[in-house]
Order: structure tokens, then sequence, then C-alpha cells
């Protein structure tokens, strides 16, 4: 702590995805948190509007949660992931796996949405060998995709910034085109009626490399960060009847959509399209404790588990913290409480209300586009010219001093609420929103 001033010292934390000299210059600090809103330091109230990062789906402040997590650390703290096991790990996979899309429930734990990328383009990589497609390693991931920031996920990812800041990156990856479109899907309700043809991309990549080198495409089924893009209609399924067609695995890419954001327990069941591997994180614990899961279908996991040798680890890849107990102790409660509130499906209720209410928002100033889904929401703007981002950054710290938390980026706001969000707590964060895009210049 800063003796004078009450406030900690800021200079030793290297802050992540932070402009730390902006920052520290004027910090925003949050020290609670309950329900739907965030206290900060200074004691203001400030509701909710990202479910802190896409991951307080049930709320913060669950006691449950924190109970369960100090009776797992005066248990079990902490057991070693090499050749050997702890019962809650076993128990809190196969609860995962009862609301797992069918087929697709041998999970895989690890740390991070980062963690998860990069464990099943590993598991992609690992089934093409045993069936002996060794020549499968190029991996595919879509412009403006984000998979975290492991140099797999990144490499994959789409997004240029973050590829341009490093260099380095994977060899034998590709991207396909992204889907978002302005000119064409402006203002949809639902899902864009335009874009699904450009799943063939894929199949471009198939003739100019050939098949038998390709090994798995990884996209979200929604992306989030980069701005609420949503699928058009019928680009999932052609996605999937291409990489059927050609051999190639199916990731989707869940951190984001799992655990109830569209109205369902995971997007695959949304949008009826199943793939073959899919990463989760953020939900998975109520974003209390760090944790992802990647969720593998029977045939990879019978594939790569049954294809090495006996007495052989078949898949050299974890974490000494894969499956911490303190996580799935988290996990166990956090499923609970989706469970017992009917959260994994509350998205689906509240959809329609959400929609009609950030539809309204089309005719504040400098908004390109609106688009919505379950209970997610992007609110395009346009650009100060010159400037691109400055309006949205502006417009978040407008929003946080009058008490509403959103995300930005680019010149996007992106809104994805706690699946607890009544209809009064949509009007306020739209109300306080509403305010701040009137006063952006
Ligand atoms: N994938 C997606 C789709 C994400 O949205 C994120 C995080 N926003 C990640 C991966 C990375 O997750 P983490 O920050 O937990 O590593």
């Amino acid at each position: 702590m800063n003796a004078l001033s009450n406030k900690p010292d800021l200079e030793a934390f290297w802050m992540p995805f932070t402009a730390n000299r902006q920052f520290k210059a004027a910090p925003r600090l949050l020290s609670s948190a309950e329900g739907m809103y965030y206290q900060s330091d200074d004691g203001a109230s400030v509701i909710d509007g990202t479910a802190g990062l896409w991951c307080v789906n049930a709320g913060h402040g669950r006691e449950s949660i924190a109970q369960a997590v100090a009776r797992q650390a005066s248990t079990l703290d902490f057991a070693p992931t090499f050749q050997m096991g702890h019962p809650i790990a076993f128990d809190f996979a196969t609860r995962l796996a009862e609301i797992a899309p069918e087929g697709v429930d041998r999970v895989f734990f690890v740390n991070s949405g980062s963690e998860a990328a990069d464990t099943a383009l590993k598991m992609a990589l690992a089934y093409q060998r045993v069936i002996g497609q060794g020549t499968r390693t190029r991996l595919i991931g879509r412009e403006r995709g984000y998979h975290g920031v492991g140099f797999g996920g990144m490499s994959v990812g789409g997004i240029v910034g973050n590829r341009r800041a490093f260099g380095t990156q994977l060899p034998y990856v590709d991207h396909i085109r992204h889907t978002h479109d302005l000119e064409r899907n402006a203002f949809t309700k639902g899902l864009p009626a335009h874009g699904a043809e450009l799943a063939d991309d894929l199949e471009r990549l198939v003739g100019l490399h050939g098949a038998d080198t390709i090994a798995a495409v990884i996209v979200e089924p929604m992306a989030g960060s980069t701005g609420v893009l949503l699928p058009p209609k019928g680009y999932l399924e052609r996605l999937r009847a291409i990489c059927d067609k050609h051999g190639i695995l199916l990731i989707f890419d869940e951190v984001i959509t799992g655990f109830g954001r569209l109205g369902t327990p995971f997007a695959s069941q949304y949008f009826g399209v199943t793939p073959d591997l899919f990463t989760t994180a953020k939900g998975i614990t109520n974003g209390t404790v760090p944790m992802g899961a990647v969720f593998a279908s029977r045939k990879v996991h019978d594939t790569v588990v049954e294809g090495g040798p006996e007495g052989a680890i078949e898949f050299a890849h974890g974490y000494t913290y894969s499956g911490h107990p303190l996580a799935c102790a988290a996990g166990l409660a956090t499923l609970d409480i989706y469970a017992q509130e009917g959260l994994l499906t509350r998205a689906a209720e509240i959809t329609d209300y959400w929609q009609d209410s950030v539809h309204q928002l089309r005719d504040c100033p400098f908004v390109i586009d609106v688009r919505s889904i379950g209970l997610v929401a992007g609110i395009e703007l346009s650009s100060r010219p010159g400037a691109p981002g400055a309006r949205a950054y502006e417009i978040f710290v407008d929003a946080f001093e009058s008490g509403l938390l959103v995300r930005t980026t680019g010149d996007i706001i992106a809104l994805s609420p706690p699946l607890i969000a009544e209809k009064s707590h949509v009007d306020e964060i739209l109300t306080k929103l509403r305010d701040c895009l009137k006063r952006a210049k």
C-alpha cells in the first residue's frame, strides 16, 4: 500500500493486456463484487456488462463456490499430475461429460483458454499421426479468430496486431477468411443471412496444399474477443461437411460460448454442428479459479489412447496444474449453481428481450451495426479518422466512470452480462451505454 493515499503501489505489477503507462496515470481498481455489480476501490458501484471477462456466468460472490474451494484446500490442496490421479478430477470430468454434446465427452483439463487451444491442436496432430496420417501437420485458423496467446493459439489466431507483435509463428499454418461483412449483414437480427460460402475457403486451401497435409481447422463458433462476429446461416454446417469430406478435424473454440452464453450448454448444441474437439475455460469455474478443459470426441480419444503401445504415455502433454483440486472443486460447485438456477439455458429465455433492447441503440451516434445472439451483443461504431479504436476506448472509460463495465475491441463495444441478469439489469446497462454513446465524440 501507498501510505499516503490508501492505494496500492502500482510500480511492480507489469499488467497484462493493458497500456501500463496510461493506466497507472489514472488507474481503475475493482475491490469487491456481488451479484451483477463490482465495487471500485473508491466505493462506486459498477454494473458488470461483461461477466468479468466473459466468465462470471453465475454472477459474483457465489458463497457455495467459495466454500467448496476452502474445503478442498484444507482436504487435498494439490496432487501431482504425473501418473497419479485424485477423485475430484474424475468426478468433475464425469459431470462435464453429462452436459457435453453427444459423443464429445472425454475431458482433458488445462488452466486457461490459451492452454486449451494449444492442447486441442496437439490432440489433432496426435490423432492424425496415430491413424497413419502423419503428413497432416498443417493447422488452419481464421482471420479475426482469437485462440489465446500461446504460440499455437496465436499462430492459428487471426488478430493482426497480436501476430505482428511477435514475428515468430508456427510454420504450416494457414487461415480462412473471416465472415464479418457489414455491407451485406449490418443490423441483422439473428444470424447473418450472407456469407455461408466463405466456408469454401477451406476447399481452396485443400486445393492449394492437399488434404493430406491438413490436420485440423479451428474456429470460434461465435468470435467474441474480436467483436462478437456471428456465423452466417449455414456456415458452420458447411465447414463441418468440408472437414468430413477431407478427413480434417474440426475444432471449436468455446472458451466464450461454453457454459450457457448462447442459451445451450455449448454453442455446438445451439448450432447443431458437432466438432471433433472443443476448448473451454472461463465459465467452467465461474471465473473463480483458473481452469480450462478440452472436450474430445470418443473417436479422437479412443484412437489416441488405444493407439499407443501398452504402458507408454499416449499423449505426452499436460500441465502441473491440470485438473487442480481447487479448480475442480470450484467447477463442481459452479455446475451445481448452473443446474439449480437453470443458467445454462437462461440466455435462451431472455434473448428476445436482450435483442430488442440492444437493437434500440441503432439510432445512437456513430453506431454502424448492432448484433446479438444468446446473451451477447456487439455494437460497432464508426472509427474516428486516423484513430481507430479511440472512440470506443473513450466510451469504455466514460462507461466505467458512470458505473458500467463494458469490453471494447477496436471500435466495437461487446456486452455479455452474467447469465443471472434480469430485465432491469439489461435496462440499466443499456441506459448507461446509451448515455455514453450520446456523449461520444
Ligand atoms: N479462446 C477464446 C475464444 C477466447 O475468447 C480467449 C480469451 N478471451 C482465449 C481463447 C484465451 O483464454 P485465456 O485468456 O484464458 O488464455
